[in-house]
Formats: C-alpha cells, sequence, structure tokens
C-alpha cells in the first residue's frame, strides 16, 4: 500500500488522496509556553487565506456535550437502572433485547444530543476565529453542531453520519431519512426504555430493520448529500494546496486518526504553505519534524479557541491605522 509522494508537484487532491493511516513516529509535547502558543496560533490564523478545520469528538465534549458523568446520570437513570449502562458511547453498543428497546435508547440519545441542544458557546466561538477566512469544516461528530453554528451547509462534510439521519440497516439502497420527527414522537411515547411497537420503523424497500446513520460498519449508507459534501471538501482542499493555510484540528484522538489527525499530519509534511494547530486537551503531541509549522496546545478548548480569538482581536487592535474614519 505505497504510494509515491511527490514533493512540490501540484496534483489533484481527493477526500480519498486525503485519507492516511500513517502514524508519525516523532510525537513530542511541545515545550513552548501557553501564552506563546496562544500568540503563535493567533498569528498563524491572521495570515492564512485558507481554514481546514477538523473537528473530532473532543470539541463537542468540550462544548458541554459529554456522553459520560453527571450528564449521563442526569439524563438516562432508567436506561442505567434497566440495563447498567455506563456512559453515551458504549451504550450505543448495548445489545438491546428488542427493535421497541433499540429505538427506546437512541431516541433518548439523539434527543438529549441533536435536538435538544442548541449552537454551544464553543462552535459559536469557532466560527468567529474563521470569519473572513475561506474555510471548510471535516467533521466526524454527528452531534449537527456546525450546522447549528451556521458555518454553512455546503462548508461542512460530516464524514461519519448525523445523528439527525436513519438508514436501511443492511444498506440495501443509498438513501437516508431525516428522524427529528421521528425521534420525537419517540421520546415521547417512551415507556420503561421502550417504544411502542407500532413507531419501529421499517426500510421501506427491503422492509427490515433500519439503523442510526452512522458510520460503525459495512452498512453504512453514502447519500446523494454524503457525496456532494465529499466533492465540495476534495475542491476545497485542491484549491488551498498551495496557499496559506491553516490546519485546525480540534479534539481528534487515537479513536479513528485516519480521518483527520494522520491525514492533517501528512498535509503538513507534504505543504510548506499549511500549518497545523491542534487543539486537545491532553493528547496535543505533535511530530517533532514539523517544527514551528505545528502548534500542539495541550488545554482545555473552551479556554483555548477563547484565547486564540482574543489574541487575534489584541494584535487588530494595536494595528498601527491612522484611517480614523474607515466606517468601523
Ligand atoms: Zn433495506
Amino acid at each position: 500500500m505505497f504510494q509515491k509522494i511527490k514533493f512540490g508537484g501540484k496534483q489533484k487532491m481527493t477526500f480519498q488522496s486525503f485519507l492516511s493511516g500513517v502514524p508519525a513516529r516523532d510525537y513530542i509535547f511541545q515545550s513552548a509556553p501557553y501564552e506563546e502558543q496562544m500568540k503563535e496560533a493567533a498569528k498563524a490564523i491572521e495570515e492564512a487565506e485558507y481554514v481546514l478545520i477538523g473537528a473530532g469528538a473532543g470539541l463537542s465534549a468540550a462544548a458541554g456535550l459529554t456522553y459520560g458523568g453527571k450528564r449521563f446520570t442526569d439524563n438516562f437513570p432508567e436506561f442505567i437502572q434497566k440495563y447498567g449502562m455506563t456512559d453515551m458511547y458504549s451504550a450505543g453498543f448495548y445489545p438491546f433485547p428488542s427493535e421497541e428497546a433499540r429505538w427506546g435508547y437512541w431516541s433518548k440519545h439523539v434527543y438529549v444530543n441533536r435536538i435538544a441542544p442548541k449552537a454551544l458557546p464553543l462552535y459559536q466561538k469557532l466560527k468567529e476565529l474563521v470569519n473572513g477566512k475561506k474555510y471548510f469544516v471535516l467533521t466526524t461528530n454527528a452531534d449537527h453542531q456546525f450546522y447549528k453554528a451556521d458555518f454553512g451547509d455546503d462548508k461542512i462534510f460530516a464524514t461519519q453520519g448525523d445523528y439527525g439521519l436513519i438508514q436501511c440497516m443492511s444498506g440495501c439502497h443509498a438513501k437516508t431519512y431525516d428522524d427529528i420527527e421521528m425521534m420525537n414522537q419517540m421520546h415521547q411515547a417512551r415507556k420503561d426504555c421502550q417504544i411502542p411497537s407500532y413507531m419501529v420503523p421499517k426500510c421501506p424497500v427491503c422492509g427490515g430493520p433500519m439503523n442510526m446513520n452512522l458510520r460503525c460498519d459495512q452498512h453504512f449508507v453514502e447519500d446523494d448529500a454524503w457525496h456532494e459534501a465529499e466533492s465540495r471538501f476534495g475542491a476545497f482542499l485542491d484549491e488551498c494546496q498551495d496557499k496559506k493555510t491553516v490546519l485546525l484540528e480540534l479534539g481528534v484522538g487515537f479513536n479513528t486518526p485516519t480521518i483527520i489527525r494522520f491525514p492533517f499530519e501528512k498535509l503538513t509534511r507534504e505543504k510548506e504553505n499549511m500549518t497545523l494547530i491542534r487543539l486537545n486537551l491532553d493528547e496535543a503531541i505533535v511530530p517533532e519534524s514539523l517544527g514551528k509549522r505545528a502548534i500542539g496546545i495541550n488545554a482545555d478548548m473552551e479556554r483555548s479557541v477563547s484565547d486564540i480569538g482574543n489574541a487575534i482581536l489584541v494584535k487588530e487592535k494595536v494595528k498601527p491605522d491612522h484611517s480614523v474614519n474607515d466606517g468601523m
């Protein structure tokens, strides 16, 4: 599986050529002080024409959508009592005894993570950070937060699915179905962790069971909208590959590193015009060989995203600007 890497040349980029399974061998925690990193990150974003955001589970957790702890015990007491569940992540893999029970759980999960929350402040702050830039979002999160925070439907590629969509469990046809109305009804009708039998959805084509449109096995449905987002993402990559670009990675750990983490490292390695800013609560290690073109910020993202934004504002304020009346 070795591909020839062409240095300096411009080749057409696609989502497939972007993906990488190769981890770095020279990871380090950078020793630069936090304040220094804030300045460096602010400078990189200011100077960039393009920003490619790569977001993982850590971003939504930092924004408040945590899958365990108090948020789980507050929202799922009856499920904890009935099934002994410990968190929302592993609960998704629970071997439910019936379809009524399975949708009983998922309607709660979708309600709590996708329907009830509005755009969270961290996502809104992130949006402010890229205002005025050409940007695109690649996310593995299914909670729809980038859409809610108005990043723009045509600038988001949610590659692993969305809690607002269901599909045929065996993927017999390449279509997804909006589930918000259905989930709301299930959420209201649920009793003893189960929904009534008449509410259980069936595939309109094969009659089999339906499933969440989440990439958890080989039956994940990539529908027309998914493919359109994929090609817009490819076009963005192609456009920015020789331009001043920041790869802004947020909360991407080592669970599925081949979709964002490793590709971002590979891009930074191959393209001198790119800078990687990696924000992570405790896994912000970066390849040492990337030198100053990688900034690994090991901190709470609510804080670091604010601080980078403030660092940009401070610099804008002290800019020597003699035009008193420039309309601002
Ligand atoms: Zn089917």
